[in-house]
């Protein structure tokens, strides 16, 4: 979206209906399962507006009942896959405190990515993984007890000395802030920021490497990319 993106608060519809970017079968390309076969459902919208962020989220008019959408991951779902992805946009902005109970009482592994501002009271449930890629300087104080895992993008020129962590705004380019931290012993990932352009990029992957070999985090990169997937 490029920050082009409106932005749009928490809002749940009436009839439980989610509005849904899309669904598909890919692998997982960041964070703690990285590299597994996983169904994605992109639910659309987000609170945020991110100047790089190159996610399409606002393009779908879908907005399937529960069922439907239940059905649709059954169409991707394969016999050795048991991971569902929830990401957007930001899917803590709708209701989907149905579908993750759905989806954990069929026996799969939930995985929600959320930038951190938005909370549901979600089930405290060992195959439900929160991802939390802040992208401000303050995390919703509900959510961030249950963060199993922090996700932070890395551009060169752009990281802070004592932690390798970044310096800038994601919401206004090259403005200086410091997004919010994860805490003492939290698993950390890092991946460069792709700024579309093939330099940059190089210098973006310099960095995060080197602040994963200085401070001990995990690098990630986006393989999806690099495989050519979605
Ligand atoms: S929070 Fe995520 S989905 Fe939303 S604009 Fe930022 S990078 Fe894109």
């Amino acid at each position: 979206m490029f920050g082009q993106n409106p932005v749009r608060r928490q809002q749940f519809s009436e009839d439980g209906s989610l509005w849904v970017q899309e669904v598909f079968y890919t692998l997982q390309g960041e964070g703690p399962f990285s590299g597994q076969p996983a169904v994605f459902v992109r639910l659309a919208g987000c609170n945020l507006r991110c100047f790089w962020c190159d996610t399409e989220f606002e393009s779908s008019d879908w907005t399937p009942s529960l069922e439907a959408l239940l059905d649709r991951v059954d169409t991707h779902l394969t016999p050795t896959c048991d991971l569902v992805v929830l990401t957007g946009g930001e899917p803590l902005r709708q209701d989907i405190r149905p579908l993750v109970g759905a989806l954990l009482g069929r026996g799969l592994r939930v995985q929600i990515e959320t930038a951190g501002t938005l909370w549901l009271d979600l089930p405290d449930d060992p195959r439900l993984t929160i991802v939390c890629s802040p992208k401000t300087g303050r995390l919703n104080v509900e959510l961030a007890p249950r963060i199993d895992a922090y996700k932070y993008v890395i551009a060169a020129n752009e990281v802070a000395d004592d932690d390798g962590l970044p310096t800038r705004s994601t919401q206004a380019r090259g403005k200086a802030t410091r997004i919010a931290r994860p805490p003492a012993g939290a698993k950390v990932y890092v991946m460069p920021r792709d700024d579309q352009d093939p330099r940059a990029n190089r210098e973006n992957t310099l960095a995060t490497a080197a602040v994963a070999l200085r401070f001990g985090y995990t690098m990630t990169v986006q393989l999806h990319k690099l495989a050519d997937l979605r």
